[in-house]
C-alpha cells in the first residue's frame, strides 16, 4: 500500500527488495555501493521530520542500529559507520513531501573485495566522499546482500 502518492519516498517503498525490515523500518541497499554496504534506512510510515516519530518508532530504530552496525563489521570488517539524515532533496519540489529516511554508510580502513571487486574507503576518517560512486549490478547486489544476510542477527 503506497501511503503518500506524490511521495517518492512511499512509491521506492513498495518496490524495493528489503535486506531486513522491522514492524516501522525498511534497510534497502544502494545500488551505489561506493561505500560498500551502503543502505538507506526508511520509516515505513510517511512522517516529515525527526521531531514526529513516535517513542516506539525511535525504540526500534536503535535496534535497527545495533542490528546493521554489527551485521557490516562482521561482514566486511567496517570501522566506523555515518549515519545521515538529509532529505534536502525533498525540498527541490514544492510542495516538499519530506520522508523520513537514513543514508548509512559503512567506513573502512582497509580494502574489502567481494564478488571480484575492490571496495576502497581511502578518505577513511574524513568525511565521506559525494562523489565516491560504485554503481553495481543486480548480481553482485545480491551477493553483497547474501553476505550481510548471512550475518544478521
Ligand atoms: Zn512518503
Amino acid at each position: 500500500m503506497i501511503e503518500n502518492n506524490t511521495c517518492e519516498v512511499c512509491q521506492a517503498l513498495a518496490h524495493n527488495e528489503p535486506l531486513f525490515e522491522t514492524r516501522f523500518w525498511t534497510v534497502t541497499l544502494s545500488q551505489d555501493q561506493g561505500y560498500l554496504g551502503r543502505c538507506y534506512v526508511t520509516l515505513k510510515e510517511h512522517r516529515e521530520t525527526l521531531s514526529r516519530l513516535s517513542d516506539k518508532q525511535w525504540q526500534e530504530f536503535v535496534e535497527v542500529v545495533r542490528k546493521l552496525e554489527s551485521a557490516m563489521a562482521a561482514s566486511f570488517g567496517a570501522k566506523l559507520f555515518n549515519w545521515v539524515c538529509l532529505m534536502n532533496n525533498a525540498y527541490q519540489k514544492q510542495p516538499a513531501q519530506p520522508h523520513v529516511h537514513w543514508h548509512f554508510r559503512p567506513r573502512y580502513d582497509h580494502k574489502v573485495k567481494v564478488g571480484g571487486m575492490v571496495f576502497d574507503d581511502p578518505k577513511f576518517g574524513f568525511h565521506y566522499d559525494r562523489n565516491q560512486v560504485k554503481l553495481v549490478d543486480d548480481s553482485l547486489l545480491d551477493e553483497i546482500n547474501q553476505v550481510i544476510s548471512g550475518h544478521l542477527l
